[in-house]
């Protein structure tokens, strides 16, 4: 039995660790399979993604981990990139001639501030509070169907191999509003019909319930059912930002979807997305 997990950080960005490190603790932790996914670099200010002239660096020591280690795991080049419209896209011509192993796409921001910066929705409280008072006006609803209409967008017109962490926003919920509402299960609905018309994949992903932010992982069960239902393919993703978080969550995450009827994930192997049967231990051999 063995893990894949295509959702990785580095010292390179807001992770702690070098890459070889986290190739030598995947390999512990019975990963045959792991993509490195550096936060895209951006043209503002911002404090967790990679630096422009940091890329071919990155790149090389991937490169040098394949050649040291890869008899015993598979290694792939990935960004996460971000969708900011007129600022970044997982579209960009410089990111797709970059020819990366695949491109997982993720909202981390939402409207802009008077001065043109964009709002925050993946970092502390605090500053989710700050644009939701400056930016929407303290409307919840606005800015949480604004998150998810860019999701949509993103994959309509870029099509990102992975979409990251759907409906992280929640990890700033708090009572801001009713997740079984409606409303938001509308946003949710409508952008799961956007992946399956592109035919991209999700991850489901488990930061949240390592970091204990959330209950459930990103997305959640009644996301994860109409997932099932419409047959959107599917990967188990830590989003680790250190070596021991490779794996977190992901036996209790892998029973979790296999009670709910899940039975394969999307995996990698030898350069090919293949679907593979699991269970709560792993996955199996083809
Ligand atoms: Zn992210
Ligand atoms: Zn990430």
């Amino acid at each position: 039995m063995f893990w894949t997990n295509y959702h990785n950080h580095s010292q390179y960005d807001d992770g702690k660790n070098t890459v070889e490190e986290h190739v030598t603790a995947a390999i512990d932790q019975h990963v045959k399979s792991i993509g490195f996914s550096g936060h895209c670099p951006v043209s503002f200010e911002n404090h967790w993604c990679m630096k422009t002239e940091d890329l071919n660096q990155y790149f090389r020591d991937i490169d040098h981990a394949r050649e040291k280690y890869g008899d015993r795991i598979q290694i792939y080049k990935s960004m996460e990139i971000d969708y900011i419209p007129g600022i970044i896209s997982p579209g960009d011509l410089w990111i797709k001639n970059l020819h990366l192993d695949y491109v997982i796409g993720s909202v981390h921001f939402t409207g802009f501030y008077e001065n043109g910066s964009p709002g925050e929705v993946d970092g502390t409280h605090t500053g989710f509070l700050h644009g939701l008072e400056h930016i929407y006006c303290g409307d919840i609803r606005q800015l949480v169907a604004d998150f998810f209409r860019l999701n949509r967008q993103m994959v309509r017109e870029t099509r990102p191999d992975i979409v990251g962490h759907l409906d992280k926003i929640k990890m700033q919920n708090r009572g801001l509003w009713d997740e079984d509402a409606d409303w938001y299960r509308s946003e949710i609905l409508a952008t799961l019909e956007e992946i399956r018309s592109a035919s991209a994949t999700i991850e489901i992903n488990t930061r949240g319930l390592y970091k204990k932010l959330v209950k459930e992982p990103y997305p959640g069960l009644w996301a994860l059912k109409q997932i099932r239902d419409m047959g959107i393919p599917v990967h188990i993703n830590s989003d680790a930002h250190t070596p021991r978080e490779i794996t977190s969550h992901f036996a209790d995450t892998a029973e979790l979807i296999y009670d709910l009827g899940f039975r394969a994930l999307n995996v990698l192997i030898d350069g090919e997305w293949n679907l593979l049967k699991f269970n709560k231990n792993g996955l199996m051999r083809p």
